[in-house]
């Protein structure tokens, strides 16, 4: 079966701060144009902390898939996006590492915003931030209905950095002034596509009501069906969420 991805260990040219990196095995499966067709940028070309690196090289990513090589860049520069890429080509990766590359560990807020549909996805996301900001000292909380407000509640009382989880749990505590997103410049949706849906999309502009106004939107899916159809005219409309620049990625490999 070929893989998306593989990862690879250092190579001798590496820096030698590469060298005390603790990497995993080398995976020789073959890999998918979906992962491979990229115009050749590495990470370390992307201006990204040092400890961000680490953890990113730790996790195996050698170097930035499609969807990683054209988002990271921009997102850096606190464009909106609106990122389109099939599942498993690293989408994200591709909002986790801009969104922990913008914190500041030294300040006890939640600086960025990581919204999920479902909590196994929340789940999944949050062991992405952790695993990529380990090096960076990071807080990260996960948030989904279906458990105790109370220990949220507790939870909030400590340091978050990076909140992730379903819309109406988190529009609970904003509303409730238990999670302060007053100062929170990172808004991400993944799998967009279904929190704008009609279920979702009131919650999240009220969400973005808690936001400073000039927070950064990142949209990323697999599929914008009703967007894309007639972008123009629609977009507008469907999603008063952004501002008016909106950078749109439709990576290459999705064509
Ligand atoms: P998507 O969100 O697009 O469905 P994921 O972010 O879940 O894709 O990534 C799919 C898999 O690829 C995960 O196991 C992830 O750890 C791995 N991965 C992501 N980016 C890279 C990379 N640059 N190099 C190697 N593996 C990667």
């Amino acid at each position: 079966m070929q893989m998306p991805f593989h990862s690879s260990s250092a190579t001798p040219n590496d820096p030698s701060w590469r060298t005390g990196l603790r990497l995993p095995p080398k995976d020789l499966r073959p890999q998918t144009e979906d992962v491979t067709k990229t115009k050749g940028t590495e990470f370390e070309d992307m201006f990204l902390r040092r400890e961000l690196l680490m953890g990113i090289f730790e996790e195996g990513y050698e170097r930035p898939s499609p969807i990683q090589e054209e988002a990271i860049p921009v997102a850096l520069t606190k464009r909106d996006i609106l990122a389109r890429a099939k599942n498993g080509t690293g989408k994200t990766a591709a909002f986790v590492i801009p969104s922990l590359q913008q914190i500041d560990v030294g300040k006890n807020k939640i600086q960025a915003l990581l919204l999920v549909p479902t909590r196994e996805l929340a789940l999944q996301t949050s062991q992405v931030c952790k695993k990529l900001g380990k090096h960076m000292g990071i807080q990260v909380m996960v948030t989904t209905g279906g458990t105790t407000l109370k220990d949220d509640i507790m939870r909030l009382q400590e340091t978050v950095h990076v909140l992730v989880g379903t819309p109406g749990r988190i529009l609970d505590l904003a509303g409730k002034k238990v999670a302060d997103l007053s100062e929170c410049p990172v808004f991400v949706m993944d799998e967009a596509d279904k929190l704008l849906s009609p279920e979702f999309t009131p919650v999240m502009e009220q969400l973005l009501s808690f936001l400073p106004t000039d927070r950064q939107v990142m949209l990323f899916s697999a599929t914008f069906p009703m967007i894309v159809k007639d972008f123009k005219v629609s977009l507008p409309r469907a999603l008063p969420l952004l501002s008016v620049l909106t950078f749109l990625l439709f990576c290459r490999t999705n064509a």
